[in-house]
């Protein structure tokens, strides 16, 4: 929804979500990681390690119990954004504009528009950022907002959105907050080394999200695949660690490219001073995938356009790139 007027309706196949519990999902891989004969130190934590010519030679993981040396032959760091293996290798800070703020409840009793459907928002409230709706089950979903840039979590614009927004407030009225879920996802695109000595980075440690979005859930655990077998053929058959590299930019690197091309195009807007109204629906169209951003110029000729003749402009886009059976735009 964009400044809470124009509707867009995603079914392309990309777009095709599936809402998982996160903490059963870990379980289910650990599960089969230790089936598959992984140890696994639940509680641990990798504080400090050694270097030699750039390789890890000794991590320090420290347990309930005490504190392990480790002389690890390769690392999987996949330690999240403000990964430590990272600061061992002494990769510099991220910029806080390279880093989405994420703060949401996941509530129970809502009362859903569409229960089948995320409901994204692009308006002042929801400015730099997103505000989101995901449905969990019938009656309750995961109400959050994602911003870029921003000092802290934004607790305080979830807060407004809660209570003040036209279209998310009547559907949370009388809900209740089981959930409180807060974190930071790095979404600079593809421009962190995934290979470093004997460490692979992957998922948040490596910025491998749709970094439009700063969706990472599926990409890292196809980058952490991908991580796995490079492992597994430079321990057996001693190919080289930068295959990981190769192997990302032949096959998901080129969806991380492109989504990284919209995120440059959304972060300019959103930085420069066009009317606030106006960058709301550019980052909307372009975040929602209607118009790619190659179309600078059909995306400038919308400003100062009445809501009517932007939906017009906008169909006969979708008629023009065949799919206008997939998204539908309309003003509520
Ligand atoms: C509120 C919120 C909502 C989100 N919603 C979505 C969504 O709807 N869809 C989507 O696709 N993505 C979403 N994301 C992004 C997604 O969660 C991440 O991209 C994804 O979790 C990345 O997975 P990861 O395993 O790389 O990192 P993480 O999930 O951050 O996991 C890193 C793990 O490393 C562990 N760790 C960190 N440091 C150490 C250390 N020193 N030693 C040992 N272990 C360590 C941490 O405890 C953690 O378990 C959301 C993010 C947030 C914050």
């Amino acid at each position: 929804m964009i400044n809470n007027k124009i509707l867009i309706d995603n079914h392309s196949k990309v777009w095709k979500s599936l809402t998982i519990d996160r903490q059963r999902l870990d379980k289910y891989l650990a599960y089969n990681a230790s089936r598959a004969g992984a140890t696994i130190l639940v509680g641990s934590e990798a504080t400090d390690g050694d270097m030699i010519d750039g390789k890890i030679n000794k991590l320090f993981v420290k347990t309930d119990k005490k504190i392990l040396i480790i002389e690890p032959k390769v690392i999987v760091a996949a330690d999240g954004t403000f990964s430590t293996i990272a600061k061992l290798q002494n990769r510099p800070k991220l910029n806080k504009l390279d880093i989405g703020m994420t703060v949401s409840y996941e509530m129970t009793n809502v009362n859903l528009k569409y229960t089948d459907r995320i409901q994204m928002f692009f308006d002042d409230i929801c400015r730099f950022g997103y505000g989101y709706i995901i449905p969990k089950s019938k009656d309750s979903a995961n109400v959050g907002i994602g911003m870029i840039g921003v000092e802290k979590h934004p607790w305080k614009h979830l807060q407004y959105l809660l209570d003040t927004h036209p279209i998310v407030n009547p559907q949370i009225k009388y809900s209740g907050v089981i959930e409180i879920k807060k974190g930071e996802t790095p979404i600079l695109g593809q421009k962190l080394k995934l290979v470093k000595g004997n460490v692979l980075y992957v998922g948040d440690a490596a910025a491998q999200n749709l970094s439009h979005v700063g969706e990472g859930a599926i990409p890292s655990h196809i980058c952490g695949r991908i991580a796995g077998q490079v492992v597994a053929e430079h321990i057996n058959k001693d190919m080289s660690l930068n295959e990981y590299s190769v192997r990302i930019s032949e096959t998901i690197g080129m969806l991380f490219n492109e989504c990284e091309q919209i995120r440059d195009l959304v972060f300019n807007i959103w930085t420069s001073d066009l009317h606030l109204e106006f960058k709301n629906l550019l980052s909307g169209l372009l975040i929602s995938e209607v118009i790619p951003p190659h179309e600078k110029e059909l995306l400038y000729s919308l400003e100062g356009l009445p809501p009517k003749e932007i939906i017009n402009v906008v169909s006969k886009y979708l008629i023009k790139t065949k799919r206008n059976k997939l998204i539908s735009v309309k003003i509520i």
